[in-house]
């Protein structure tokens, strides 16, 4: 800590300003402190799994006797166990959510939800109770020294040239920032946390682990540069050829929607923070999860085939990544809207070269946002689009009425869809983000193109009789699948129901074909 603060000019906390309330843990005593907008300090946050026992929960009812004082026997032990370290590092404030943020307020917690990003990377230090899967478990355990010492194995040589002194290997454990996957990084609200602490003090199972921006260490003494989940890497940032990479925000919330989050509305709020960070830095419009300055290619998500998922990854049953328009916590197309882990098309390593067609263009979009917190919940929101629409014949050839999970992994990824329509020997691979939703009338919107690295290899070995190409090369054509909206209303109003790829095609054909079908102007919500 003292290295950092010392020599790590990234690290250095530039606001001091303190949050809303914090724990004053200088005297015996604890209490909550309201603080008034230009007070300053050094505080500590703590990330933690809350679990399944609450109790000591701060509400407007008992606000009063949190700030007279409380005893630390009164909290958890996990709170404990955040009181102890900040004491011991000569931290003189502490900062816990469910202490700080008035529990069973709503306006409350949409002001203060708002300003975590704040909260965090002001933090002076942040305490991750890294080994916890509940605030009644603590974090302060004792731990197993042999799997994270070194061993030292020594031997002599009988070798002439080399003298009688012993020689010897060190042998270390591989440590690995994920090498253990700790409670705390199964939970969806800790990741921004996370990226946004600018020091994070990890209380790990086998071991502690520091990570700041600059540098990471492990106790048994071996650093390691802290490359991802950092709130730099996640911003929307301009190359030097001109361009915006949001590559970093589209890897954060892959792994983002591998977490467990117990209320499905709470999908959009637990990154608002984030979030809020990454659009004050971009000047970029944030839109339920996507950003304005990237969304043909944000549209292209799809369900994350069970065999990516972590270990730790709980089992969904499948009834529960069902998209529920009727309770949608987002518009259905943003990725938000689905309850399981997905995986953008642009993260793949053969398509980040993706471009945009530009036979589509974004008229319009819109969203709501009930509460105070406008990086949080969307009540809708719609998207208008002027594209061809590709009709596709719904003979997929697998029996949609088998929605066992091997069968709907399965179809999600390899059903073929055909398409009459554009007449030219392509096939086209759909990934439906629910089976029931290929029963319908679907159709193609078209949204980008990436170089096809197979069909490109197969024309130079001629093995499959296609001509030598006119120097154009094969291309897929990425894009969403998309169904009328069933409320008899708006006849070009649709929603998402999944994603395709076209392959391999020459652009100039396939834009030629659809140059010849009517533009429309799809509205999707
Ligand atoms: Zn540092």
């Amino acid at each position: 800590m003292q290295k950092c603060e010392r020599k790590h000019s990234r690290c250095s906390i530039s606001n001091e300003s303190l949050p809303t309330r914090v724990i004053d843990v200088t005297s015996l005593t604890l209490r909550l402190v309201e603080s008034k907008p230009t007070s300053t300090g050094t505080y500590a946050a703590l990330s933690h799994c809350w679990g399944m026992c609450r109790s000591f929960l701060t509400t407007r009812s008992n606000l009063a006797d949190r700030k007279s004082g409380f005893n630390i026997d009164d909290l958890l032990a996990t709170f404990r166990n955040a009181v102890l370290v900040t004491k011991s590092l000569g931290i003189p404030y502490l900062w816990i959510d469910s202490i700080c943020i008035l529990q069973g307020d709503k306006e409350d917690w949409e002001i203060e939800g708002s300003k975590m990003a704040d909260v965090y990377s002001n933090a002076y230090l942040t305490i991750a109770a890294a080994n916890a899967a509940g605030d009644a478990e603590g974090f302060l355990k004792a731990r197993k020294p042999e799997k994270i010492l070194p061993v030292d194995i020594r031997f002599a040589s009988s070798e002439k040239n080399i003298d009688e002194r012993e020689i010897g290997i060190y042998i270390q454990p591989r440590c690995q920032p994920t090498t253990v996957y700790e409670p705390l990084d199964g939970r969806a609200w800790c990741l921004q946390e996370r990226c946004l602490s600018p020091r994070i003090l990890f209380f790990d199972t086998n071991a502690l682990r520091w990570e700041c921006i600059e540098k990471g260490w492990f106790e048994a003494g071996r650093g390691f540069k802290r490359q991802r989940l950092i709130v730099q890497e996640v911003i929307p940032r301009l190359l030097y050829n001109g361009t915006i990479s949001y590559i970093g925000w589209y890897n954060m919330v892959e792994n983002y929607t591998t977490r467990a989050i117990s209320y499905p509305s709470d999908k959009l709020p637990a990154l608002s923070a984030l979030a809020a960070y990454a659009a004050r830095e971009s000047n970029d419009k944030y839109i339920a999860g996507l950003w304005k300055g990237d969304l043909r290619r944000g549209l292209l998500w799809c369900r994350q085939v069970r065999r990516n998922f972590r270990a730790h990854e709980p089992s969904k049953p499948f009834e529960d990544v069902r998209k529920s328009l009727d309770t949608a916590i987002a518009p259905s197309w943003s990725w938000a809207s689905f309850q399981s882990a997905i995986h953008f098309t642009v993260m793949d390593p053969s398509s980040t070269d993706l471009e945009v067609l530009s036979c589509t263009n974004v008229i319009d979009v819109s969203i709501i946002v009930p509460g105070k917190n406008p990086y949080g919940e969307v009540a809708s929101g719609y998207l208008i689009i002027s594209a061809p629409l590709i009709s596709f014949a719904t003979d997929i050839g697998w029996d949609t009425t088998d929605v066992s999970e091997i069968a709907v992994n399965r179809a999600w990824e390899h059903n073929v869809l055909l398409c009459p329509e554009l007449e030219i020997d392509i096939s086209v691979e759909s990934s439906f983000d629910h089976p029931a939703e290929i029963r319908c009338e679907v159709f193609g919107l078209p949204l980008t193109f990436s170089v096809d690295t197979a069909g490109n290899f197969y024309e130079e070995g001629d093995h499959i009789g296609r001509i030598k190409g006119d120097g154009e090369g094969w291309k897929i054509v990425h894009g969403i699948i998309l169904c009328r909206k069933d409320d008899g209303g708006d006849r070009d109003c649709y929603v998402r129901v999944g994603c395709f790829r076209i392959h391999p095609v020459r652009l100039s054909d396939f834009m030629a074909r659809v140059t010849e079908m009517p533009r429309r102007m799809v509205k999707i919500v």
